[in-house]
């Protein structure tokens, strides 16, 4: 029989993952009953296939993104907001023990196309957030608001508006995510990070996940950051993880997102790509990017490190410890800020 590793007794920190993609299914279902939302299948199962990757083989970028649209429908409206922030802290703590965790959402796709209101979605997610570190008080939790490449400029600035608004409510931080689109360009963002940080906002972006480390590289000069999501690229780049190193970037990895896309091939890749971040001297963590719909958890994500010898033990610690370390949050470990 296997014993328990280290890593089930750990506090952890989980700073990538999305909210669209982390409410267990059994709950999405209730909360899209609750609302009573039009589903394509009576069948739960068929439901639960449908929102996951489940059986699914193949899985192109493009179908990956198309599963958000479900989840996020669902989770369009301000009851249902509050709903899954709370279940999502809730459940990450009781079950991978998570002290520390930063959900990301855009509200912009949450509320149908502007028939709700966004300060009301973005209230209630704060509501279902306060009422979660009420239950769990040795937890600690901050939202990050997504910007999308596939959204106009002017929408992207109202998201950024909106942070500042809530930044004493619990807004922690800002990142750009999304597929790629022609008119994207990430010079046109300098202004709005820069304004988001100077009003005490941290700030993150995706790069180095489907693109290039030539197309990462151009971002690390773009856009004044933080922290980086994926970044995964920079490992064939060695002045790209000197920029990483130099300015103290921590990369929020996620192993089994980027293995479902096949942008990390294997483990054998993986373990290519963490030896090299990690022997460069160059910060990461890892997370779970979407744990419900690639069926995952932040446990799973470190023990598969563990057993593929991909990381020690000593250098998981070191992880969870960076993890920790590059939080948005600003307070105190064992204090809620927002309480
Ligand atoms: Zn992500």
């Amino acid at each position: 029989m296997e014993t328990f590793s280290k890593i089930q007794r750990k506090e952890l920190a989980e700073l990538h993952f999305h909210l669209g993609q982390s409410v267990r299914p059994d709950i999405l279902w209730s909360i899209a009953h609750e609302q009573g939302i039009r589903l394509p299948s009576k069948d739960y199962w068929e439901f639960y296939e449908l929102i996951t990757l489940g059986k699914k083989t193949e899985v192109s970028w493009e179908d990956y993104h198309e599963l958000f649209k479900w989840t996020e429908l669902i989770q369009s409206s301000p009851i249902a907001m509050e709903r899954a922030v709370y279940e999502v802290l809730g459940g990450a703590y009781r079950a991978n023990n998570i002290t520390l965790l930063e959900p990301s959402f855009n509200p912009m796709f949450r509320n149908r196309g502007g028939e709700r209101d966004l300060d009301q979605i973005i209230l209630a997610t704060l509501r279902g957030m306060e009422k979660g570190l009420a239950e769990f008080p040795n937890v600690r939790a901050g939202i990050i608001l997504l910007l999308d490449r596939r959204l106009p400029f002017a929408t992207n600035e109202i998201i950024v508006k909106k942070a500042i608004k809530y930044k004493n409510r619990g807004i922690v931080g800002i990142d750009i995510a999304g597929p790629n689109s022609a008119d994207f360009r990430y010079e046109d963002y300098f202004a709005l990070y820069k304004t988001a940080r100077e009003a005490g906002l941290k700030t993150t972006v995706h790069t180095g996940e489907d693109g290039s480390a030539e197309e990462m590289e151009h971002v690390l000069k773009a856009l004044p950051l933080d922290r980086v999501n994926h970044g995964f690229r920079a490992y064939t780049s060695p002045s790209l993880l000197k920029t990483v190193r130099e300015k103290n970037l921590t990369l929020c990895l996620c192993p089994t997102s980027n293995m479902r896309v096949g942008f990390i091939k294997d483990a054998a890749h993986l373990k290519e790509v963490i030896r090299t971040l990690y022997d460069s001297g160059v910060k990461f963590c890892i997370n779970t990017d979407n744990p419900s719909m690639l069926k995952t958890t932040l446990i799973k994500e470190l023990e598969f490190l563990r057993k593929h010898e991909i990381l020690s033990e000593e250098e998981i610690d070191q992880t969870v410890r960076w993890a920790f370390e590059a939080t948005f949050i600003p307070t105190e470990p064992g204090k809620n800020l927002y309480l």
